[in-house]
């Protein structure tokens, strides 16, 4: 029955795409492009490349938004309700924004389904509810003296979203920015721009006012530079490859300091001890955990460290779930993978292993292109054993499905090989042994760690990387500390 639908959605014609500033949907002044489906290279609809003049005019009226109060000075109660009924709007057109967002880059609908718009709804109300329940403080200083600390919104917020995940990834930006009283502007990446797009018609349905969320679609390194330059963007909040991350700081210094958030990439090491408490669990864990979303997760366990007495046999319980796996049309409920979102990604996934082949790792399973005839971009679940720790395979961040194996004989060499790293954004750790779990906790420098199981999460927990991957957290009350700024007093009484 859902197929059914989702069959019918599918073919739903996409309208050519406009931009959305100001509250009003129009064609900018740049140019367009076509944007092309990774699951069979068909073309959807066209999107706006905006113009810098497109960008300064959607932060002009956010500024002006912000400036007048018609958000920012609402009732707590009132931005509440706003929110609310946008997380209403999200779940009622749920399936169409998963379809359309699968159509858009690729991801496999089973997971689309509740990490985009279901994650999207639940992030709007989560700070929906926020909104009436965040105080400020009193100061526990001199009697004589009334010490005040106000918690108000920064002002104008830039986002910048990466092609997987966007409404999610989105939504963990916009809904707190939006609950702080904020105005925002967002550049998704072109490669899936439709949702944010939609999202925003949604906004406007539940009553955001004019001006207050902007949306504008083009290049990074055009309309994304021009938000990030801006002098009149008081935060500037990102999701993406590190490479971009350090650009937004160097643009942040060229222009007014302004705050900058980085929820940047990972090469996060997924470690197996003999004392797993069920290796065939282990096993299928390590498989999904790189093999989801073809591996476009920021958190894929892309590393992983198995201990050398149990090496073997675990590679080819995970080379069985690899083999095993259902790859192909994502829109298919019955397919476990879907597809490469674009092609210049997908190349640069097979370079990887060429290079990795070249110097001295052994593909054991996959490493190729697939279901070329459907037009799409496909690629077979890859492991690669005998990779060093300080292979170029095991420092940089694929983005793809492939897996980088190593073994450690002991705890505090998997400690080291997991450190290893510039990046630090999660991590996994199998064992069943209690206090080696809570050792690695504390010594495997990241963000977060999955234990005894990979890459579950929900709002209740931050998400946030250390080293190269980023600074700050998207997620939780945690999350509103970027959107605010402390405003103090000191009143003598
Ligand atoms: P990307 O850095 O290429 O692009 C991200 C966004 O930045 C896009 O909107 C793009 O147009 C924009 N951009 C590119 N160049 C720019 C410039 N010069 N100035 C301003 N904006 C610019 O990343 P991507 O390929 O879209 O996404 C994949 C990356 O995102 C991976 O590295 C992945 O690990 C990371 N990621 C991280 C998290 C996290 O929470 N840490 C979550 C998802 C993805």
């Amino acid at each position: 029955m859902q197929q059914e639908v989702i069959d019918q959605l599918r073919q739903q014609e996409v309208a050519p795409q406009k931009l959305f500033i100001n509250g009003q949907w129009v064609s900018g002044t740049g140019s367009c492009h076509k944007v092309v489906s990774p699951i069979d290279g068909s073309v959807i609809t066209s999107l706006p490349r905006a113009s810098r003049a497109d960008m300064q005019a959607a932060v002009g009226a956010a500024r002006d938004a912000f400036n007048d109060g018609r958000w920012a000075n609402l009732a707590p109660a009132a931005r509440k309700q706003v929110l609310h009924k946008l997380a209403d709007l999200i779940q009622e057109h749920a399936l169409e924004l998963a379809v359309l967002g699968v159509r858009d880059n690729g991801t496999e609908i089973n997971m689309a389904i509740k990490a985009e718009p279901g994650s999207a709804a639940s992030t709007f109300r989560y700070y929906a509810e926020a909104v009436d329940k965040v105080y400020g403080e009193i100061a526990p200083t001199d009697p004589a003296i009334l010490g005040l600390v106000h918690k108000q919104p920064v002002g104008v917020v830039g986002a910048i979203t990466p092609w997987n995940m966007p409404l999610m990834i989105g939504a963990w930006k916009i809904a707190p920015a939006l609950a702080a009283g904020n105005s925002v502007v967002v550049k998704p990446a072109e490669e899936a721009s439709l949702t944010t797009l939609r999202l925003a018609e949604l906004a406007q349905q539940a009553g955001l006012p004019d001006g207050v969320l902007n949306v504008v679609t083009g290049k990074g390194s055009e309309v994304g530079e021009e938000l990030a330059m801006s002098m009149d963007v008081d935060v500037l909040v990102f999701t993406g490859s590190g490479d971009t991350g350090r650009r937004l700081l160097e643009y942040s210094a060229r222009s007014n300091m302004k705050r900058v958030y980085l929820e940047l990439g990972g090469k996060s090491a997924n470690i197996v001890f003999a004392d797993a408490p069920d290796l065939d669990q282990a096993a299928l864990g390590a498989a999904m955990a790189i093999f989801r979303n073809s591996g476009q997760i920021c958190v894929s366990g892309s590393r992983l460290l198995v201990e050398q007495s149990i090496h073997d046999e675990f590679v080819s319980k995970v080379t069985e779930h690899a083999q095993a796996l259902r790859i192909g049309d994502p829109l298919l409920l019955t397919s476990q993978v879907g597809a490469i979102n674009n092609l210049n990604q997908l190349n640069g996934n097979l370079e990887f292993v060429s290079k990795a082949q070249a110097q001295g790792a052994t593909l054991v399973t996959g490493g190729e292109r697939i279901l070329q005839a459907t037009g799409g971009y496909y690629m077979q679940p890859t492991v690669m054993t005998g990779v060093q720790p300080d292979h170029h395979l095991a420092q940089a961040e694929v983005f793809g499905p492939v897996l980088a194996v190593m073994s450690f004989k002991d705890e505090a060499e998997a400690i080291a090989i997991a450190n290893n790293s510039d990046y630090g954004l999660a991590g996994g750790i199998w064992t069943s042994n209690l206090g080696r779990a809570h050792r690695l906790i504390k010594a495997v420098k990241t963000g977060g760690l999955f234990v005894n199981t990979y890459g579950g999460a929900d709002g209740t927990i931050p998400l946030g990387g250390v080293k190269q991957s980023g600074n700050g957290v998207d997620k939780t009350l945690h999350a509103l500390d970027k959107y605010v700024d402390l405003k103090t007093a000191w009143i003598k009484l």
